[in-house]
């Protein structure tokens, strides 16, 4: 197209900027370094009726193999402002494209608590308050202040608070009832200086028994931990050629995990609230057959996590969307629970 701005670039392959490396071309693609690129990419888009896609750090998507046949905006922002404030805690104003280790990484160092138990996720920092990332018994929704976002509705940029985003386990407006809306631009989180880090999983009590451990010790171990799992993307590390948890854990009706346990002796679950528990879709996915190292064509269960689909080298998404089924009939029919994908599927 003749209007096309010179930083948007056609005919771009996606499966690099993903964890799992799959996905064919997007139609069109640009590298947003700054806000007013994802401002002006959006409104080409909206000139020429093209759909658009918001690429993070690429660690929860599965992309079709025949790509997206539209215009992806890699948000590629950089910068951490830092306001220190009274009563010892400190807000801390972080660009979209920030990756988000690095940056758990940096308040770790600076003794900043609220973050540590969520070392080791893949992933940018934008992406956080879309899917209230949590991990260990800790959530982003706990430490953050407020999102600044682009409404791709009305192309005004909006400060939603902590309370508009709606957030509950793994949830938030962004990736329920406001899908699609909003393009986060950045988030500001309020960490506590000195503050004691959180223990609040067997996993990471088992670790450090009673001894009372600072904020780098419990990032090191929940590194360890998640590492021992391939949950930490290393290129050394094939099983971590994944896009981490593919199923969301099932929150169900304690009642019916009840009648599960008269079933099945043994059942784990987790109470949600009075009425409602959550059960381990990796426990769910294992009894029903599906081992760890499972195989189907080259896509794969983990040899180390069974929650995490695998390209075990040149998988198509064609092959993680049959491995997919596969394991949702098995768990299906097993135990009458349909698991739900967590990945965001895109072109399909
Ligand atoms: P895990 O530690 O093997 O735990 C499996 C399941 O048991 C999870 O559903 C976890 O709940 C639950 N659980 C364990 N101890 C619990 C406790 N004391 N109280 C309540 N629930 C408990 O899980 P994993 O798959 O290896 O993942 C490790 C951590 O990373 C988990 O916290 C997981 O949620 C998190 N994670 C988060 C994302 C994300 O934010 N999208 C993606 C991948 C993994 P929870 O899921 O509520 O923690």
């Amino acid at each position: 197209m003749n209007d096309t701005p010179e930083f948007i670039r056609e005919n771009v392959e996606l499966a690099a900027f993903t964890t799992l490396a799959i996905g064919g071309n997007a139609r069109y693609f640009v590298e947003a370094s700054d806000d007013q690129k994802i401002i002006d990419a959006l409104a080409f888009a909206h000139r020429h009726s093209i759909a658009t896609f918001v690429l993070g750090g690429g660690s929860n998507v599965l992309i079709a193999d025949n790509g997206f046949d539209g215009l992806v905006i890699h948000i590629a922002t950089r910068g951490i402002e830092f306001l220190a404030e009274e009563s010892g805690t400190v807000r801390l104003t972080v660009k979209a494209g920030e990756d988000w280790d690095a940056f758990v990484r940096y308040t770790v160092a600076e003794n900043l608590a609220g973050l540590e138990c969520m070392s080791g996720i893949p992933g940018s920092v934008g992406g956080t308050p879309v899917q209230n990332v949590g991990a260990y018994g800790q959530e982003v929704a706990e430490s953050i202040v407020s999102v600044r976002c682009l409404d791709r509705r009305s192309r005004e940029i909006k400060l939603l608070s902590a309370d508009d985003c709606g957030f509950s386990y793994r949830t938030s407006i962004f990736n329920s009832t406001e899908r699609d809306r909003f393009i986060v631009l950045d988030v500001t989180y309020k960490l506590v200086h000195d503050g004691k880090p959180k223990l609040a999983y067997k996993d990471l009590q088992e670790e450090f028994g009673t001894s009372k451990p600072g904020l780098q010790l419990v990032r090191d171990a929940v590194i360890k931990i998640r590492r021992s799992k391939s949950m930490v993307i290393d290129p050394n590390d094939p099983n971590s050629r994944s896009a981490g948890s593919f199923f969301k854990n099932p929150v169900v009706d304690t009642q019916f995990v009840s009648t599960l346990v008269e079933q099945f002796g043994n059942v784990p679950s987790f109470p949600v609230d009075d009425d409602r528990s959550k059960i381990p879709a990796a426990w769910l996915i294992d009894k029903a057959g599906f081992e760890k190292g499972f195989r189907l064509g080259n896509a794969g269960i983990s040899d180390n996590h069974t929650l995490a689909i695998v390209n075990r080298g040149h998988a198509t998404a064609a092959d993680v969307i049959q491995l997919k089924g596969k394991i949702q009939d098995g768990v299906q029919a097993t135990f009458g629970i349909r698991l739900q994908p967590e990945p965001v599927f895109v072109g399909f």
